[in-house]
């Protein structure tokens, strides 16, 4: 079995070198400041040993990524009555797609495009003011990561609010069909600030690690979620969380992952490990073009394909 140490090393000095970085998200200019040439990886073992590699530290928009713990968060509150809200077929779509919502009543195909992703956001909502949503959300992030400086860029949030035409037009869409229970602008303000969260990959990896141990932090001996459930949300995470680029993922990578426009992705390797990368430049999908290279490359070497070694 390779070093993990010494792949992790080789990876992050190989994706530094490489001339082809994609292109960083421009719909905003807060993240379209972001430099191009940052790459950072974190793996977290079974055992809770940290590797990093390049900017492992630094805070980024974690954008859709945060979609993983809404999902978790909602179907903690009301079970499995959510699938009556968001489906859980892939969608072969863009991340901000309006298209199937007409054909499908409203209900959106995945709890991670953007229209799933605010009917679970409003589940969270659903008896709460925004703030106090927003602020459960937060913590549970700070207690995943076990790290309470974790916090929210409010420039992101904000210049989301001002730009997010494509997402309000969702969010009005699925309130015609009565899939959203709560004024459209809170859902919307709560969603913006929820992908505005900003973690490390050392932060990302350490509060995905319930999802590679069966729904529960094997150092911390806390218990997330159960077994059945952490089962179920990386099976959605490989089917759906790259967006119409999930095949492909899957074809190269072999893990359930999930992608954010801000240039992260967490992977999580059953019984094995929890991942984080971060590299801010977007292939046409809208996902991290090193970062999905950087996860094929460290998957092929350490033999981690969920598909076979
Ligand atoms: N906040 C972004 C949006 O709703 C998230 C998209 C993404 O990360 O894919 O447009």
């Amino acid at each position: 079995m390779p070093d993990l140490k010494t792949v992790v090393a080789e990876i992050a000095a190989e994706m530094k070198e490489r001339p082809d970085r994609g292109e960083v998200a421009k719909y905003i200019p807060e993240l379209a400041r972001v430099d191009p040439n940052a790459f950072g990886i974190a793996v977290i073992d079974a055992e809770g040993k940290v590797f990093t590699g390049g900017d492992a530290d630094t805070p980024f928009s974690i954008q859709s990524v945060s979609k993983v713990f809404t999902l978790t968060l909602a179907l903690g509150k009301v079970g499995d009555r959510l699938w009556r809200r968001v489906g859980k077929e892939p969608s072969g779509s863009p991340f901000n797609s309006i298209v199937q919502l007409e054909r499908e009543q409203g209900v959106p195909r995945n709890p991670f495009i953007n229209a799933g992703a605010l009917a679970v956001t409003d589940v969270i909502l659903s008896g709460h003011q925004p703030r106090e949503a927003l602020g459960e959300i937060l913590r549970f992030m700070q207690f995943l990561a076990d790290d309470v400086s974790i916090s929210i860029d409010h420039g992101i949030a904000g210049s989301e609010q001002r730009w997010g035409f494509r997402n309000a037009a969702l969010a009005n869409y699925m309130r015609s069909f009565g899939n959203l229970e709560n004024p459209v602008d809170f859902t919307l303000g709560v969603y913006f600030h929820h992908c505005a969260i900003a973690m490390s990959c050392i932060q990302l990896a350490t509060a995905g690690r319930f999802l590679a141990h069966g729904g529960r932090n094997p150092t911390t001996g806390h218990s997330v979620v159960s077994l059945d459930r952490a089962r179920r949300i990386n099976a959605l995470m490989l089917t759906c969380g790259h967006y119409d680029g999930s095949g492909e993922f899957a074809y190269r990578v072999g893990l359930p992952g999930k992608s954010g426009v801000g240039g992260g992705i967490l992977a999580i390797v059953p019984d094995k490990a929890s991942i984080a990368v971060w590299a801010p430049g977007l292939d046409a999908a809208g996902n991290s073009h090193l970062g999905r290279i950087a996860l094929e490359i460290l998957t092929r070497r350490m033999g981690w394909s969920i598909f076979g070694a």
